[in-house]
């Protein structure tokens, strides 16, 4: 535990508007370590006046922006990149301290930001329009123009990811934004911030309101000015965002809950199946919308699965997220009484606890919110944890005979974001790839979250997606100019 006492690196504790580090008018807020409860630091707050401000200079700086020079553009996303890979440690240090994820993995998702940023910054030189052949002897052109004013809202499990693959198409893309972080972890995002204003981003071209999400979220929304919001959180908030964006008609993408299933079929290498999941599962301790919540394991290869299983998550490591452990803390207090209820509620209907299953209280576990991975043997559909979504380290199996039977149960969902299959047979691949009512596939594989590809959901897990060409489409407008030659 010696390095644990590592300090808050200096950081910057206002608001960014306009190019500027300024104070919000309201009363400034405490961000906690996780781990030990310890404040770290008081963040600036501020409401309507401060993001009616910034959608003012975000809007000033939209005409220079989308208008300056392509390599100009190009050359300061990589720029922001570059600058990125040179703090890592720096970021990694401060998310740990604000989030509680271990280091090692926080420095991965900012590594995350730098593959993001590079990618980004090359496809901007690929926003192609379309020349379509006219029925005439006119000119049919269609242009691929940035938005314009964009709104970001972002959640706290993956601090400095979220607002990066959400500012880097945006600007890449030629449009101006406004960031309103999670307020439990506004830090991560400052850095970003910060990086940006040392890199020479124009002023206003990213602004950061941090305060309360309601009051800033429904400024964004009213205002006719922000024409696009991209939002990342729950389903719940994320439903009332999309009404109150019908009144300006806004474009939107939402990445929403998940309720993820992971499939063991009887053709699985079961090693490699336990590796992914245990890998993707603890992966943030279980707090990500792409976390396998429903574990189909079939029956004929149950035993042997379940051993394998309870050998691995009985290494996982939990502790304070600045030592070698496996998992961190969970954010807060009423994330582990979240979970606790949905075990305890899948126990009384007859779940066996097979690892875990309580919150971690001894020695130094008593100063932050943590909790056993958890293994849950015989889960059904009666239970609470079948249909909500789960955010922490518990591993819910359910049983399964067929394939028919497991497409069933696996959609049986109102989500539809990741999913997961372990299987060696190629035919069945194809089949239940194009069964699963789901925007992400992983086939004996679970990273499905990449700088190159669509992520995103289907039915109440969002719309639209981000990363990839189809990421970047979601910051521009299809413009049609139909010229007829004099
Ligand atoms: P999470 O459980 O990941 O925090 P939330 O949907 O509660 O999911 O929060 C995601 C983001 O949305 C956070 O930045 C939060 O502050 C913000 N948020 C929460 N409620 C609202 C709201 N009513 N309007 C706008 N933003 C909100």
């Amino acid at each position: 535990m010696a390095n644990t006492q590592a300090k808050l690196p200096k950081i910057q504790t206002g608001l960014y508007i306009n190019g500027q580090w300024v104070e919000g008018s309201l009363e400034k807020k405490a961000v906690n370590n996780p781990a030990t409860k310890e404040e770290l630091i008081q963040v600036s707050q501020g409401g309507e006046t401060e993001t009616l401000k910034a959608i003012q200079a975000a809007k000033e700086a939209f005409p220079k922006w989308s208008g300056m020079e392509l390599a100009d553009r190009v050359k300061l996303i990589h720029a922001i990149a570059d600058k990125i890979e040179e703090k890592a440690d720096q970021l990694a240090l401060i998310m740990t301290l604000e989030q509680g994820k271990p280091v090692k993995e926080a420095k991965g998702e900012i590594l995350t930001n730098i593959q993001n940023l590079h990618w980004n910054a090359e496809e901007a030189r690929r926003i192609y329009g379309e020349t379509i052949p006219a029925p005439n002897q006119h000119k049919y052109e269609v242009k691929k123009q940035p938005v314009g004013v964009v709104g970001a809202i972002t959640p706290w499990n993956f601090p400095s990811n979220m607002i990066v693959r959400k500012i880097a198409p945006a600007i890449a893309a030629g449009c101006t934004v406004i960031l309103k972080p999670a307020s439990s972890t506004p830090l991560s995002p400052i850095a970003i911030f910060e990086i940006f204003h040392e890199v020479g981003l124009p002023a206003g071209v990213a602004n950061l309101v941090i305060g309360p999400s309601k009051e800033i979220g429904k400024t964004l929304t009213d205002s006719d000015d922000v024409r696009k919001l991209t939002f990342t959180g729950s389903t719940e908030v994320g439903k009332m965002l999309y009404e109150q964006s019908a009144q300006t008609m806004k474009k939107i993408s939402f990445e929403l809950g998940g309720h993820a299933p992971f499939i063991i079929f009887d053709d699985a290498d079961i090693d490699q199946a336990v590796d992914g999941l245990v890998a993707m599962k603890f992966r943030n301790n279980g707090q990500a919308c792409t976390s396998p919540n429903r574990i189909f394991v079939s029956k004929a290869v149950k035993k042997e699965f379940i051993e394998k299983l309870e050998v691995a998550v009985g290494e996982v490591t939990v502790g304070n997220g600045l030592t070698d452990v496996m998992v961190g803390p969970l954010i807060n207090e009423e994330a582990i009484e979240t979970i606790q209820a949905q075990v305890d509620d899948a126990k009384a209907k007859g779940a066996t606890v097979l690892a875990g299953g309580e919150r971690l209280t001894e020695g130094d576990y008593a100063n932050g919110y943590f909790y056993m991975p958890t293994i849950l043997d015989g889960v059904t559909t009666q239970m609470i944890i079948f249909y909500e979504e789960t955010f922490g380290p518990v591993i819910p199996l359910i049983d399964f005979d067929d394939e028919e039977e497991v497409i069933k149960m696996a959609n049986d969902s109102i989500f539809g974001l990741a999913s997961y299959f372990f299987t060696s047979d190629l035919k069945r691949a194809e089949k239940v790839s194009e069964a699963l009512e789901y925007g992400l596939v992983g086939v004996n594989n679970t990273a499905i979250s990449t700088s190159e590809a669509p992520f995103g959901g289907v039915k109440h897990s969002g719309v639209g997606r981000e990363n990839g060409s189809y990421g970047i489409q979601e910051f521009l407008e299809v413009k049609f100019v139909h010229t007829k030659y004099l």
